[in-house]
């Protein structure tokens, strides 16, 4: 269970099975968008593919510890973190040699609470973080269990397209069993459609759809489909800063918003 205690307020896992959906975009933006009102933000990359470490401007040789070594080797969070051009905006990166970490974490007994010890450590304090988001690989493996039992909460990233639903009862099996084995705070933080056109009718069905199944959990905040917000990592960039303007932009700072009130209200 995570404590509660701890320095940092709150630990959001990014979660979804399939694979394009939006979960590192919402973990960068998110980011950002936290960070720029004044939050200190740790993302932690989860993903061997390190998408989210490339899209904040981490190159490979600058990755000299990483995900990896926080779970596998013993290093503490402070000496993973590394800065990134924002200013309370930090990433621990990730190297594909995270994709052979499932097979050295089964060799574990604590195979699922490997990441929720390493963010216990004792220098996590000194970091002040408010908030951590861990941006999960495109699975429900051993890596994104241990992401959702450090976590208090599961942000789901839904892309409006169809079969988005198809996968969430799995997704919530996998929640169930979290909470009865290991983590049985984990709250379902909500789940935030990406990707959206509103012009398109299968979208539109898919927001009825998701708003008729889920209610309440679903965020009121929609990230429209912008080219804005697929340029941006290309740039090394959250889209915050490639074009603050911008409808992704725009966006990304009212699901930040949303989720930060939301915690408020949870909390009063
Ligand atoms: P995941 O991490 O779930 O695999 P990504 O965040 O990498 O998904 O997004 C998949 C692709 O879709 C990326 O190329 C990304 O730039 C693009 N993308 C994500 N969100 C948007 C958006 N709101 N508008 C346009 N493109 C987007
Ligand atoms: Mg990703």
């Amino acid at each position: 269970m995570p404590d509660r205690d701890s320095g940092y307020r709150k630990v959001i896992a990014i979660v979804n099975q399939k694979g394009g959906v939006g979960k590192t975009t919402t973990a960068i933006n998110l980011g950002a968008a936290l960070a720029e009102v004044g939050h200190r933000v740790a993302i932690i990359d989860l993903d061997p593919q390190g998408n989210a470490s490339t899209g904040l401007g981490l190159e490979s040789n600058d990755r000299e510890l990483t995900t990896y070594d926080l779970i596998l080797e013993g290093r503490s969070l402070a000496a993973v973190l590394h800065k990134t051009n924002i200013d309370g905006l930090f990433i621990v990166p990730a190297t594909a040699d995270l994709s052979s970490a499932d097979i050295e974490m089964y060799k574990s007994k604590n195979r699922s609470f490997l990441l929720r010890d390493a963010l216990r450590s004792s220098d996590v304090d000194e970091l002040n973080l408010d908030f951590i988001l861990i941006d999960c690989p495109p699975s429900l493996s051993l890596l994104t269990v241990n992401a959702m039992v450090s976590a208090h909460s599961v942000l789901v990233p839904l892309q409006s397209e169809f079969f988005a639903l198809e996968g969430l009862s799995q997704l919530m099996l996998t929640v169930r069993e979290v909470r009865q084995s290991a983590n049985p705070d984990l709250r379902i933080e909500g789940v935030v459609l990406t990707m959206f056109d509103g012009r398109n009718r299968l979208a539109q069905q898919v927001l009825v759809d998701a708003r008729e199944t889920l209610g309440e959990l679903v965020f009121k905040t929609i990230i429209p489909r912008n080219v804005r917000v697929s340029e941006a990592p290309s740039h090394a960039l959250p889209v915050l800063q490639y074009d603050t303007g911008s409808k992704g932009s725009l966006a990304y700072r009212d699901l930040a918003l949303e989720l930060t009130s939301r915690t408020k209200a949870t909390a009063a």
